[in-house]
């Protein structure tokens, strides 16, 4: 579904966007994947390779926010591949601060990675996808909807991705470039994985579905969007959640 097409998938490294890249690479992407320090990119690219020795996957680790480094990078990828057809602002972190509690630090950590992370590499790509008629993915979340009872940042920054979202597929129609979200529900990714029976059973109860949701559940929808049977769909928020978002 993605034969030849070149994508970069930013939190890439491990739980939806390694289960992303993966499925992108099951359907013919070459991709590049980012991460925050050398060890874990070079050990995500590795796993990878070995599932399949002819992937194509090659991995960096920019700071998100900083326009001069991913600049640089952007410009290596289309050196090597010629071209980029998709990017996927998956990196984010949670919040569970009570909002009293909450430091400058956490603020800007919260808004940086998952705001200004999207905008800066939404930004700087465009370009590219202008020759490409490209597509933006981006991560949000079912609390991008309704909130939740403590870490006001992390809702919010997902209420601006979801703003993004909408926007930019307005601003970049024109170009035949499609900007579109998901917004995962409770995902097994390793700190679900971790926690205790008597949290989870309670958890799932409340999943209409009756499971937690797995990255493949949201790597299987990224590859929808970033696939030629969307491209008539762009301003999208998709729910992947099992109806928890109810
Ligand atoms: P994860 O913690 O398993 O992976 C996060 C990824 O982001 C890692 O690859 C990490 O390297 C990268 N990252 C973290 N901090 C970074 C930084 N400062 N700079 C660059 N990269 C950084 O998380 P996940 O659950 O796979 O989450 C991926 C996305 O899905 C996030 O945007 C998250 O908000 C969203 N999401 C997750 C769930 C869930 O239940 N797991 C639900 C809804 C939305």
């Amino acid at each position: 579904m993605l034969e030849d097409k070149v994508a970069i998938i930013t939190g890439g490294t491990r739980g939806i966007g390694f289960a992303t890249a993966k499925k992108f690479l099951e359907n013919g992407a070459k991709v590049v994947i980012f991460g925050t320090k050398v060890q874990s990119v070079n050990e995500a690219v590795e796993k990878l390779k070995t599932l399949n020795n002819k992937y194509d996957v090659i991995g960096f680790y920019p700071n998100l926010t900083c326009e001069s480094e991913i600049k640089n990078i952007f410009e290596e990828i289309e050196k090597k591949y010629g071209k980029i057809d998709i990017l996927v602002n998956n990196a984010g972190i949670s919040s569970k601060t009570k909002i009293e509690e909450y430091t400058e630090e956490e603020y800007d950590q919260i808004s940086n990675l998952n705001i200004k992370a999207v905008f800066t590499c939404s930004k700087l790509v465009i370009p590219y996808l202008k020759k490409t008629k490209g597509v933006i993915l981006n991560t949000s979340s079912m609390v991008s909807i309704y909130g939740q009872t403590a870490g006001v940042m992390y809702p919010a920054s997902k209420f601006a991705v979801n703003g993004i979202t909408k926007s930019l597929s307005r601003e970049l129609a024109p170009y035949g470039i499609r900007v579109n979200a998901i917004a995962p529900g409770i995902i097994e990714t390793d700190m679900v994985k971790n926690l205790p029976k008597e949290i989870i059973e309670p958890l799932i109860k409340t999943i209409p579905l009756g499971r937690i949701g797995t990255p493949e559940d949201i790597a299987n929808g990224f590859l929808f969007l970033a696939s030629d049977l969307a491209s008539y769909v762009t301003g999208e928020i998709l729910s992947i959640d099992g109806a928890a978002r109810s």
